[in-house]
Protein backbone atom coordinates (compact mmCIF):
# COMPACT_ATOMS: atom_id res chain seq x y z
CA UNK A 1 0.00 0.00 0.00
CA UNK A 2 2.92 2.51 0.72
CA UNK A 3 4.90 0.97 -2.29
CA UNK A 4 5.62 3.73 -4.92
CA UNK A 5 6.70 1.26 -7.79
CA UNK A 6 6.08 2.76 -10.83
CA UNK A 7 4.96 6.21 -9.43
CA UNK A 8 6.57 9.31 -10.31
CA UNK A 9 6.87 12.41 -7.76
CA UNK A 10 7.99 16.24 -7.63
CA UNK A 11 9.79 17.07 -4.81
CA UNK A 12 9.88 21.42 -3.83
CA UNK A 13 11.89 22.87 -1.03
CA UNK A 14 15.38 20.52 -0.96
CA UNK A 15 18.35 22.93 0.18
CA UNK A 16 20.59 20.55 1.73
CA UNK A 17 20.15 16.93 3.70
CA UNK A 18 18.60 18.19 6.61
CA UNK A 19 15.45 19.18 4.65
CA UNK A 20 12.01 17.45 5.25
CA UNK A 21 11.27 17.50 1.96
CA UNK A 22 14.67 15.71 1.30
CA UNK A 23 13.82 13.29 3.72
CA UNK A 24 10.17 12.92 2.01
CA UNK A 25 12.58 12.49 -0.99
CA UNK A 26 14.35 9.57 0.27
CA UNK A 27 11.45 7.82 1.82
CA UNK A 28 9.34 7.70 -1.31
CA UNK A 29 12.40 6.53 -3.41
CA UNK A 30 13.69 3.57 -1.23
CA UNK A 31 9.75 2.60 -1.83
CA UNK A 32 9.91 3.02 -5.76
CA UNK A 33 9.37 6.36 -6.92
CA UNK A 34 11.07 8.18 -9.53
CA UNK A 35 11.67 11.76 -8.40
CA UNK A 36 12.44 14.92 -9.96
CA UNK A 37 13.61 17.60 -7.25
CA UNK A 38 13.61 20.81 -7.58
CA UNK A 39 16.52 23.48 -6.11
CA UNK A 40 16.00 27.39 -5.21
CA UNK A 41 19.61 28.84 -7.36
CA UNK A 42 21.80 29.10 -4.48
CA UNK A 43 21.38 25.54 -3.76
CA UNK A 44 22.24 23.87 -6.87
CA UNK A 45 25.26 22.00 -6.22
CA UNK A 46 23.53 21.30 -2.53
CA UNK A 47 21.13 19.52 -4.40
CA UNK A 48 23.11 17.73 -6.74
CA UNK A 49 25.60 16.18 -4.50
CA UNK A 50 22.62 14.65 -2.76
CA UNK A 51 20.48 13.41 -6.05
CA UNK A 52 23.93 11.93 -7.16
CA UNK A 53 23.66 9.48 -3.87
CA UNK A 54 19.71 8.60 -4.90
CA UNK A 55 18.36 5.46 -6.78
CA UNK A 56 16.96 5.60 -9.24
CA UNK A 57 18.84 8.87 -10.26
CA UNK A 58 16.21 11.74 -10.57
CA UNK A 59 15.92 14.93 -12.41
CA UNK A 60 17.45 17.76 -10.82
CA UNK A 61 15.34 20.89 -11.50
CA UNK A 62 15.58 24.92 -11.05
CA UNK A 63 12.52 26.55 -9.71
CA UNK A 64 11.80 29.83 -7.92
CA UNK A 65 8.57 29.11 -6.79
CA UNK A 66 7.81 33.03 -7.00
CA UNK A 67 8.45 32.50 -10.83
CA UNK A 68 5.63 31.40 -13.01
CA UNK A 69 8.01 30.75 -15.64
CA UNK A 70 10.35 28.36 -13.52
CA UNK A 71 6.98 26.08 -12.46
CA UNK A 72 5.71 25.93 -16.03
CA UNK A 73 8.94 25.04 -17.31
CA UNK A 74 9.38 22.42 -14.20
CA UNK A 75 5.74 20.92 -15.35
CA UNK A 76 6.75 21.16 -19.49
CA UNK A 77 10.29 18.96 -18.21
CA UNK A 78 8.00 16.61 -16.26
CA UNK A 79 5.29 15.91 -19.14
CA UNK A 80 8.49 15.46 -21.50
CA UNK A 81 10.24 12.87 -18.85
CA UNK A 82 7.41 11.18 -17.10
CA UNK A 83 4.33 11.85 -19.14
CA UNK A 84 2.38 12.01 -15.65
CA UNK A 85 2.90 12.82 -12.44
CA UNK A 86 1.54 11.08 -8.99
CA UNK A 87 2.46 13.03 -6.37
CA UNK A 88 3.63 16.56 -5.30
CA UNK A 89 6.02 17.28 -1.91
CA UNK A 90 5.69 21.07 -1.29
CA UNK A 91 8.02 22.35 1.57
CA UNK A 92 8.92 25.68 0.55
CA UNK A 93 9.02 28.80 2.66
CA UNK A 94 10.48 31.94 3.32
CA UNK A 95 10.14 34.88 5.44
CA UNK A 96 12.49 38.00 5.47
CA UNK A 97 14.52 38.16 8.64
CA UNK A 98 12.91 41.23 9.68
CA UNK A 99 9.75 39.80 9.70
CA UNK A 100 10.86 36.91 12.46
CA UNK A 101 11.45 39.20 15.12
CA UNK A 102 10.66 42.43 16.81
CA UNK A 103 6.80 43.27 17.36
CA UNK A 104 4.19 41.35 14.85
CA UNK A 105 2.84 44.66 14.31
CA UNK A 106 6.29 45.92 12.51
CA UNK A 107 5.55 43.29 9.54
CA UNK A 108 6.34 45.60 6.43
CA UNK A 109 3.42 45.28 3.42
CA UNK A 110 6.02 43.59 1.31
CA UNK A 111 7.14 41.05 4.09
CA UNK A 112 3.87 39.55 4.31
CA UNK A 113 3.82 39.72 0.78
CA UNK A 114 6.53 37.60 0.37
CA UNK A 115 5.98 35.22 3.17
CA UNK A 116 2.86 34.07 1.54
CA UNK A 117 3.96 34.16 -2.07
CA UNK A 118 6.39 31.88 -1.27
CA UNK A 119 5.24 29.87 1.76
CA UNK A 120 1.52 29.92 0.70
CA UNK A 121 0.61 30.83 -3.17
CA UNK A 122 3.39 28.78 -4.24
CA UNK A 123 1.18 25.53 -3.11
CA UNK A 124 -1.54 26.65 -5.07
CA UNK A 125 0.74 27.52 -8.61
CA UNK A 126 1.95 23.88 -8.59
CA UNK A 127 -1.03 22.37 -8.06
CA UNK A 128 -2.39 24.08 -10.49
CA UNK A 129 0.60 23.10 -12.74
CA UNK A 130 0.13 19.51 -11.41
CA UNK A 131 -3.43 19.06 -12.18
CA UNK A 132 -3.29 18.20 -15.89
CA UNK A 133 -0.44 15.58 -15.26
CA UNK A 134 -2.41 13.91 -12.68
CA UNK A 135 -5.33 13.62 -14.59
CA UNK A 136 -3.33 11.12 -16.98
CA UNK A 137 -2.80 8.94 -13.62
CA UNK A 138 -6.45 8.56 -12.94
CA UNK A 139 -5.51 10.99 -9.64
CA UNK A 140 -2.41 11.97 -7.55
CA UNK A 141 -1.65 13.11 -3.93
CA UNK A 142 -0.07 16.39 -2.95
CA UNK A 143 1.37 16.93 0.62
CA UNK A 144 2.68 20.25 2.33
CA UNK A 145 4.59 20.89 5.05
CA UNK A 146 2.75 23.07 7.94
CA UNK A 147 3.64 23.84 11.46
CA UNK A 148 1.29 25.04 14.77
CA UNK A 149 2.32 28.10 14.45
CA UNK A 150 -0.39 28.92 11.70
CA UNK A 151 -2.96 28.34 15.08
CA UNK A 152 -1.15 29.19 17.87
CA UNK A 153 1.87 31.85 19.33
CA UNK A 154 4.87 31.22 18.94
CA UNK A 155 8.10 33.10 19.59
CA UNK A 156 9.25 34.93 16.47
CA UNK A 157 7.36 32.73 14.56
CA UNK A 158 5.27 35.80 13.29
CA UNK A 159 4.73 36.44 9.56
CA UNK A 160 5.55 32.71 9.17
CA UNK A 161 2.33 31.35 11.23
CA UNK A 162 0.29 33.95 9.27
CA UNK A 163 1.42 32.40 6.06
CA UNK A 164 0.98 28.71 7.70
CA UNK A 165 -2.78 29.90 8.44
CA UNK A 166 -3.40 30.82 4.65
CA UNK A 167 -1.07 27.54 3.53
CA UNK A 168 -3.45 24.87 5.67
CA UNK A 169 -7.07 26.92 4.46
CA UNK A 170 -5.58 26.51 0.89
CA UNK A 171 -4.87 22.91 1.85
CA UNK A 172 -8.54 22.72 2.52
CA UNK A 173 -9.49 24.82 -0.75
CA UNK A 174 -7.85 22.63 -3.16
CA UNK A 175 -8.56 19.44 -1.57
CA UNK A 176 -12.41 20.32 -2.61
CA UNK A 177 -11.03 21.35 -5.78
CA UNK A 178 -9.37 18.91 -6.93
CA UNK A 179 -10.86 15.92 -4.98
CA UNK A 180 -13.39 15.09 -8.29
CA UNK A 181 -10.40 14.98 -10.22
CA UNK A 182 -9.32 12.09 -7.56
CA UNK A 183 -6.19 14.29 -6.49
CA UNK A 184 -5.72 14.68 -2.67
CA UNK A 185 -4.22 17.33 -1.12
CA UNK A 186 -3.11 16.96 2.71
CA UNK A 187 -0.29 18.98 5.11
CA UNK A 188 2.18 17.55 7.46
CA UNK A 189 2.17 20.06 10.62
CA UNK A 190 5.76 18.82 12.21
CA UNK A 191 7.09 19.95 15.13
CA UNK A 192 10.19 21.10 15.71
CA UNK A 193 13.34 20.07 13.56
CA UNK A 194 16.66 21.29 13.38
CA UNK A 195 16.83 22.83 9.59
CA UNK A 196 17.67 25.99 7.54
CA UNK A 197 14.63 27.18 7.73
CA UNK A 198 14.06 26.72 11.27
CA UNK A 199 17.63 28.09 12.26
CA UNK A 200 16.26 31.27 10.55
CA UNK A 201 13.43 31.63 13.76
CA UNK A 202 15.27 33.13 16.73
CA UNK A 203 14.98 31.18 19.48
CA UNK A 204 13.71 28.40 17.66
CA UNK A 205 16.38 25.99 19.77
CA UNK A 206 14.26 26.92 22.95
CA UNK A 207 11.36 25.61 20.83
CA UNK A 208 13.29 22.28 20.76
CA UNK A 209 13.75 22.52 24.85
CA UNK A 210 10.23 22.73 25.40
CA UNK A 211 8.76 19.67 23.18
CA UNK A 212 10.31 16.80 24.96
CA UNK A 213 8.80 18.85 28.58
CA UNK A 214 5.40 18.55 27.70
CA UNK A 215 4.82 16.29 24.27
CA UNK A 216 3.21 13.00 25.44
CA UNK A 217 5.66 10.99 23.92
CA UNK A 218 8.19 13.32 25.90
CA UNK A 219 10.63 14.02 23.23
CA UNK A 220 11.22 15.71 19.73
CA UNK A 221 10.15 14.14 16.24
CA UNK A 222 12.99 13.42 13.62
CA UNK A 223 12.90 13.96 9.88
CA UNK A 224 12.42 10.56 8.90
CA UNK A 225 9.07 10.47 11.15
CA UNK A 226 8.29 13.34 9.19
CA UNK A 227 9.12 11.80 6.11
CA UNK A 228 7.24 8.00 6.96
CA UNK A 229 3.67 10.47 7.67
CA UNK A 230 4.19 12.32 4.33
CA UNK A 231 4.71 8.66 2.45
CA UNK A 232 1.81 8.09 3.74
CA UNK A 233 -0.57 10.38 2.68
CA UNK A 234 1.14 10.16 -0.54
CA UNK A 235 0.69 6.98 -1.05
CA UNK A 236 -2.54 4.86 -1.86
CA UNK A 237 -2.71 3.32 2.00
CA UNK A 238 -4.03 7.59 2.42
CA UNK A 239 -6.21 7.27 -0.17
CA UNK A 240 -9.78 8.11 1.42
CA UNK A 241 -7.82 11.46 3.06
CA UNK A 242 -7.80 14.26 1.92
CA UNK A 243 -8.39 18.34 3.13
CA UNK A 244 -6.18 16.94 6.46
CA UNK A 245 -3.20 18.52 8.51
CA UNK A 246 -1.87 15.56 10.19
CA UNK A 247 -0.03 16.60 13.25
CA UNK A 248 3.54 14.39 13.99
CA UNK A 249 4.44 16.19 16.88
CA UNK A 250 5.13 13.86 19.35
CA UNK A 251 1.65 14.87 20.25
CA UNK A 252 2.66 18.35 21.44
CA UNK A 253 -0.53 20.19 20.03
CA UNK A 254 -2.78 18.20 22.75
CA UNK A 255 -1.79 19.43 25.69
CA UNK A 256 -2.82 22.97 27.59
CA UNK A 257 0.21 22.77 29.82
P1 LIG B 1 14.73 23.94 4.60
O1 LIG B 1 15.39 25.26 4.76
O2 LIG B 1 15.58 22.76 4.39
O3 LIG B 1 13.63 24.01 3.47
C1 LIG B 1 12.99 25.20 3.06
C2 LIG B 1 13.05 25.20 1.57
O4 LIG B 1 12.32 26.30 1.03
C3 LIG B 1 14.47 25.27 1.00
O5 LIG B 1 14.73 24.18 0.19
C4 LIG B 1 14.47 26.54 0.17
O6 LIG B 1 15.25 26.43 -1.00
C5 LIG B 1 12.98 26.59 -0.19
N1 LIG B 1 12.62 27.91 -0.69
C6 LIG B 1 12.60 29.11 -0.04
N2 LIG B 1 12.31 30.08 -0.92
C7 LIG B 1 12.14 29.50 -2.14
C8 LIG B 1 11.84 29.97 -3.44
N3 LIG B 1 11.63 31.27 -3.68
N4 LIG B 1 11.74 29.07 -4.44
C9 LIG B 1 11.95 27.75 -4.22
N5 LIG B 1 12.23 27.24 -3.01
C10 LIG B 1 12.32 28.11 -1.99
O7 LIG B 1 13.86 23.77 5.94
P2 LIG B 1 12.71 22.74 6.33
O8 LIG B 1 12.54 22.88 7.79
O9 LIG B 1 12.95 21.40 5.74
O10 LIG B 1 11.43 23.39 5.66
C11 LIG B 1 10.57 22.69 4.80
C12 LIG B 1 9.13 22.99 5.16
O11 LIG B 1 8.83 22.41 6.42
C13 LIG B 1 8.82 24.48 5.30
O12 LIG B 1 7.55 24.74 4.78
C14 LIG B 1 8.83 24.67 6.79
O13 LIG B 1 8.05 25.78 7.19
C15 LIG B 1 8.18 23.36 7.20
N6 LIG B 1 8.31 23.01 8.61
C16 LIG B 1 9.53 22.94 9.20
C17 LIG B 1 9.63 22.61 10.54
C18 LIG B 1 10.96 22.53 11.21
O14 LIG B 1 11.00 22.59 12.44
N7 LIG B 1 12.05 22.39 10.49
C19 LIG B 1 8.48 22.34 11.28
C20 LIG B 1 7.24 22.41 10.65
C21 LIG B 1 7.16 22.75 9.31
Amino acid sequence: MTDFTGKHGLIVGVANKRSLAWAIAQATARRGARLAITYQGRFEEHVKELSDGLTPAPLVLPCDVSSDDDIASVFATLEREFGGLDFVVHGAAFASRDDLSGPFANTSREGFRLALDISAYSLIALARGAGPLMARRGGGSIVTLTYLGSERVFPNYKVMGVAKAALEASVRYLAADMGPANVRVNAVSAGPVKTLAAAGISGFSSNLHVYPDRAPLRRNVDAAEVADAAAFLLSDAARGITGEVLMVDAGFHVTGM
